[in-house]
């Protein structure tokens, strides 16, 4: 191979690597680099987030699943469960609202039967889902919370010194299905994850979360579809960064997507108007924050 050709090759990969791993901070030249908080995809809105030596999951711990989203492996599943490498002592694990593409109570009762050290977060409903598993839930339940707040309010607690802040967001304001808003700190960072919240701007405004000054926001991809949703991110919003979630996989033949041009042509529109978002394409891909 010719050297101009090897070193052609050397630099791509260089940038391949920085483009496809670390996450330049948005808004780099005016805040100092922070702590870098490393985001790991497991499937749908599930991951697996450290930072500061810490280790938390978010919406990871499901099983079945709903067609046509993401699933977890069989093999990261299992690890997952039964909380082996990279998933041992894991600090907290949150599951945004009880629907089966984000928990399971098996998968989550499972995890903390081999976790002592973990507490697990989520809904009224998730809670009662929990109650059904019988001896597996008496044995973990003084580390099972359920919180859900009236909107514009907050629950807050901190496990293993970590902080974490309930919201509700609502999945849809008419239909019947407790869902939070989680907004945790990991090595100085603010990260919120939203699950599968249809909130509007004017909801989350009483929320106040402009004050928060938000590091990582996971969003699902509606939120940078219609112009309402847009606004919610730009205004009330307003992170550093943007993880879009609960993507389908990108050959799935939605008609919604298909009259917007297909998956490709909307996700380059989205990180056209929204430059500080990122997606993730591969279970356990990994990103850096900093
Ligand atoms: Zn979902
Ligand atoms: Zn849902």
């Amino acid at each position: 191979m010719p050297r101009k050709l090897i070193l052609s090759v050397v630099i791509s990969l260089i940038v391949l690597d920085l483009t496809s791993c670390r996450v330049p901070p948005a808004t780099a030249a005016k805040e100092p680099n922070k702590p870098a908080v490393e985001v790991f995809y497991l499937a749908n809105e599930g991951f697996f987030i450290t930072g500061g030596g810490k280790k938390v999951l978010v919406d990871a711990l499901f099983r079945e699943g709903i067609k046509p989203y993401a699933v977890v492996s069989p093999t990261n599943k299992e690890r997952l469960e039964q909380a082996r490498d990279p998933f041992s002592d894991v600090d907290l694990t949150m599951a945004s609202h009880f629907h089966s593409d984000h928990f399971d109570p098996l998968a989550v009762a499972t995890h903390l039967h081999h976790n002592p050290r973990a507490l697990f977060v989520s809904t009224n409903q998730a809670f009662d889902k929990f109650k059904a598993v019988g001896a597996l839930f008496e044995e973990v339940k003084t580390r099972v919370r359920a919180a859900m707040p009236n909107e514009g309010e907050r629950i807050k607690l901190t496990h293993n010194g970590i902080h974490l802040q309930v919201l509700h967001v609502h999945h849809g304001r008419n239909r019947p299905i407790e869902n939070l808003g989680l907004l945790f700190e990991i090595a100085g960072q603010k990260l919120f994850h939203i699950g599968d919240s249809e909130a509007t701007a004017e909801d989350f405004k009483i929320n106040n979360l402009l004050a928060e000054r938000i590091d990582i926001a996971f969003l699902p991809f509606w939120y940078l579809l219609d112009e309402g949703n847009k606004q919610a991110v730009r205004a009330q919003i307003k992170a550093r960064h943007i993880i879009l979630m609960h993507i389908p996989p990108p050959d799935e033949n939605d008609e919604y997507i298909k009259k917007r041009g297909g998956w490709a042509t909307v996700l380059g529109k989205m990180k056209a108007e929204f430059p500080n978002t990122v997606w993730f394409r591969q279970e356990m891909e990994k990103k850096v924050f900093n």
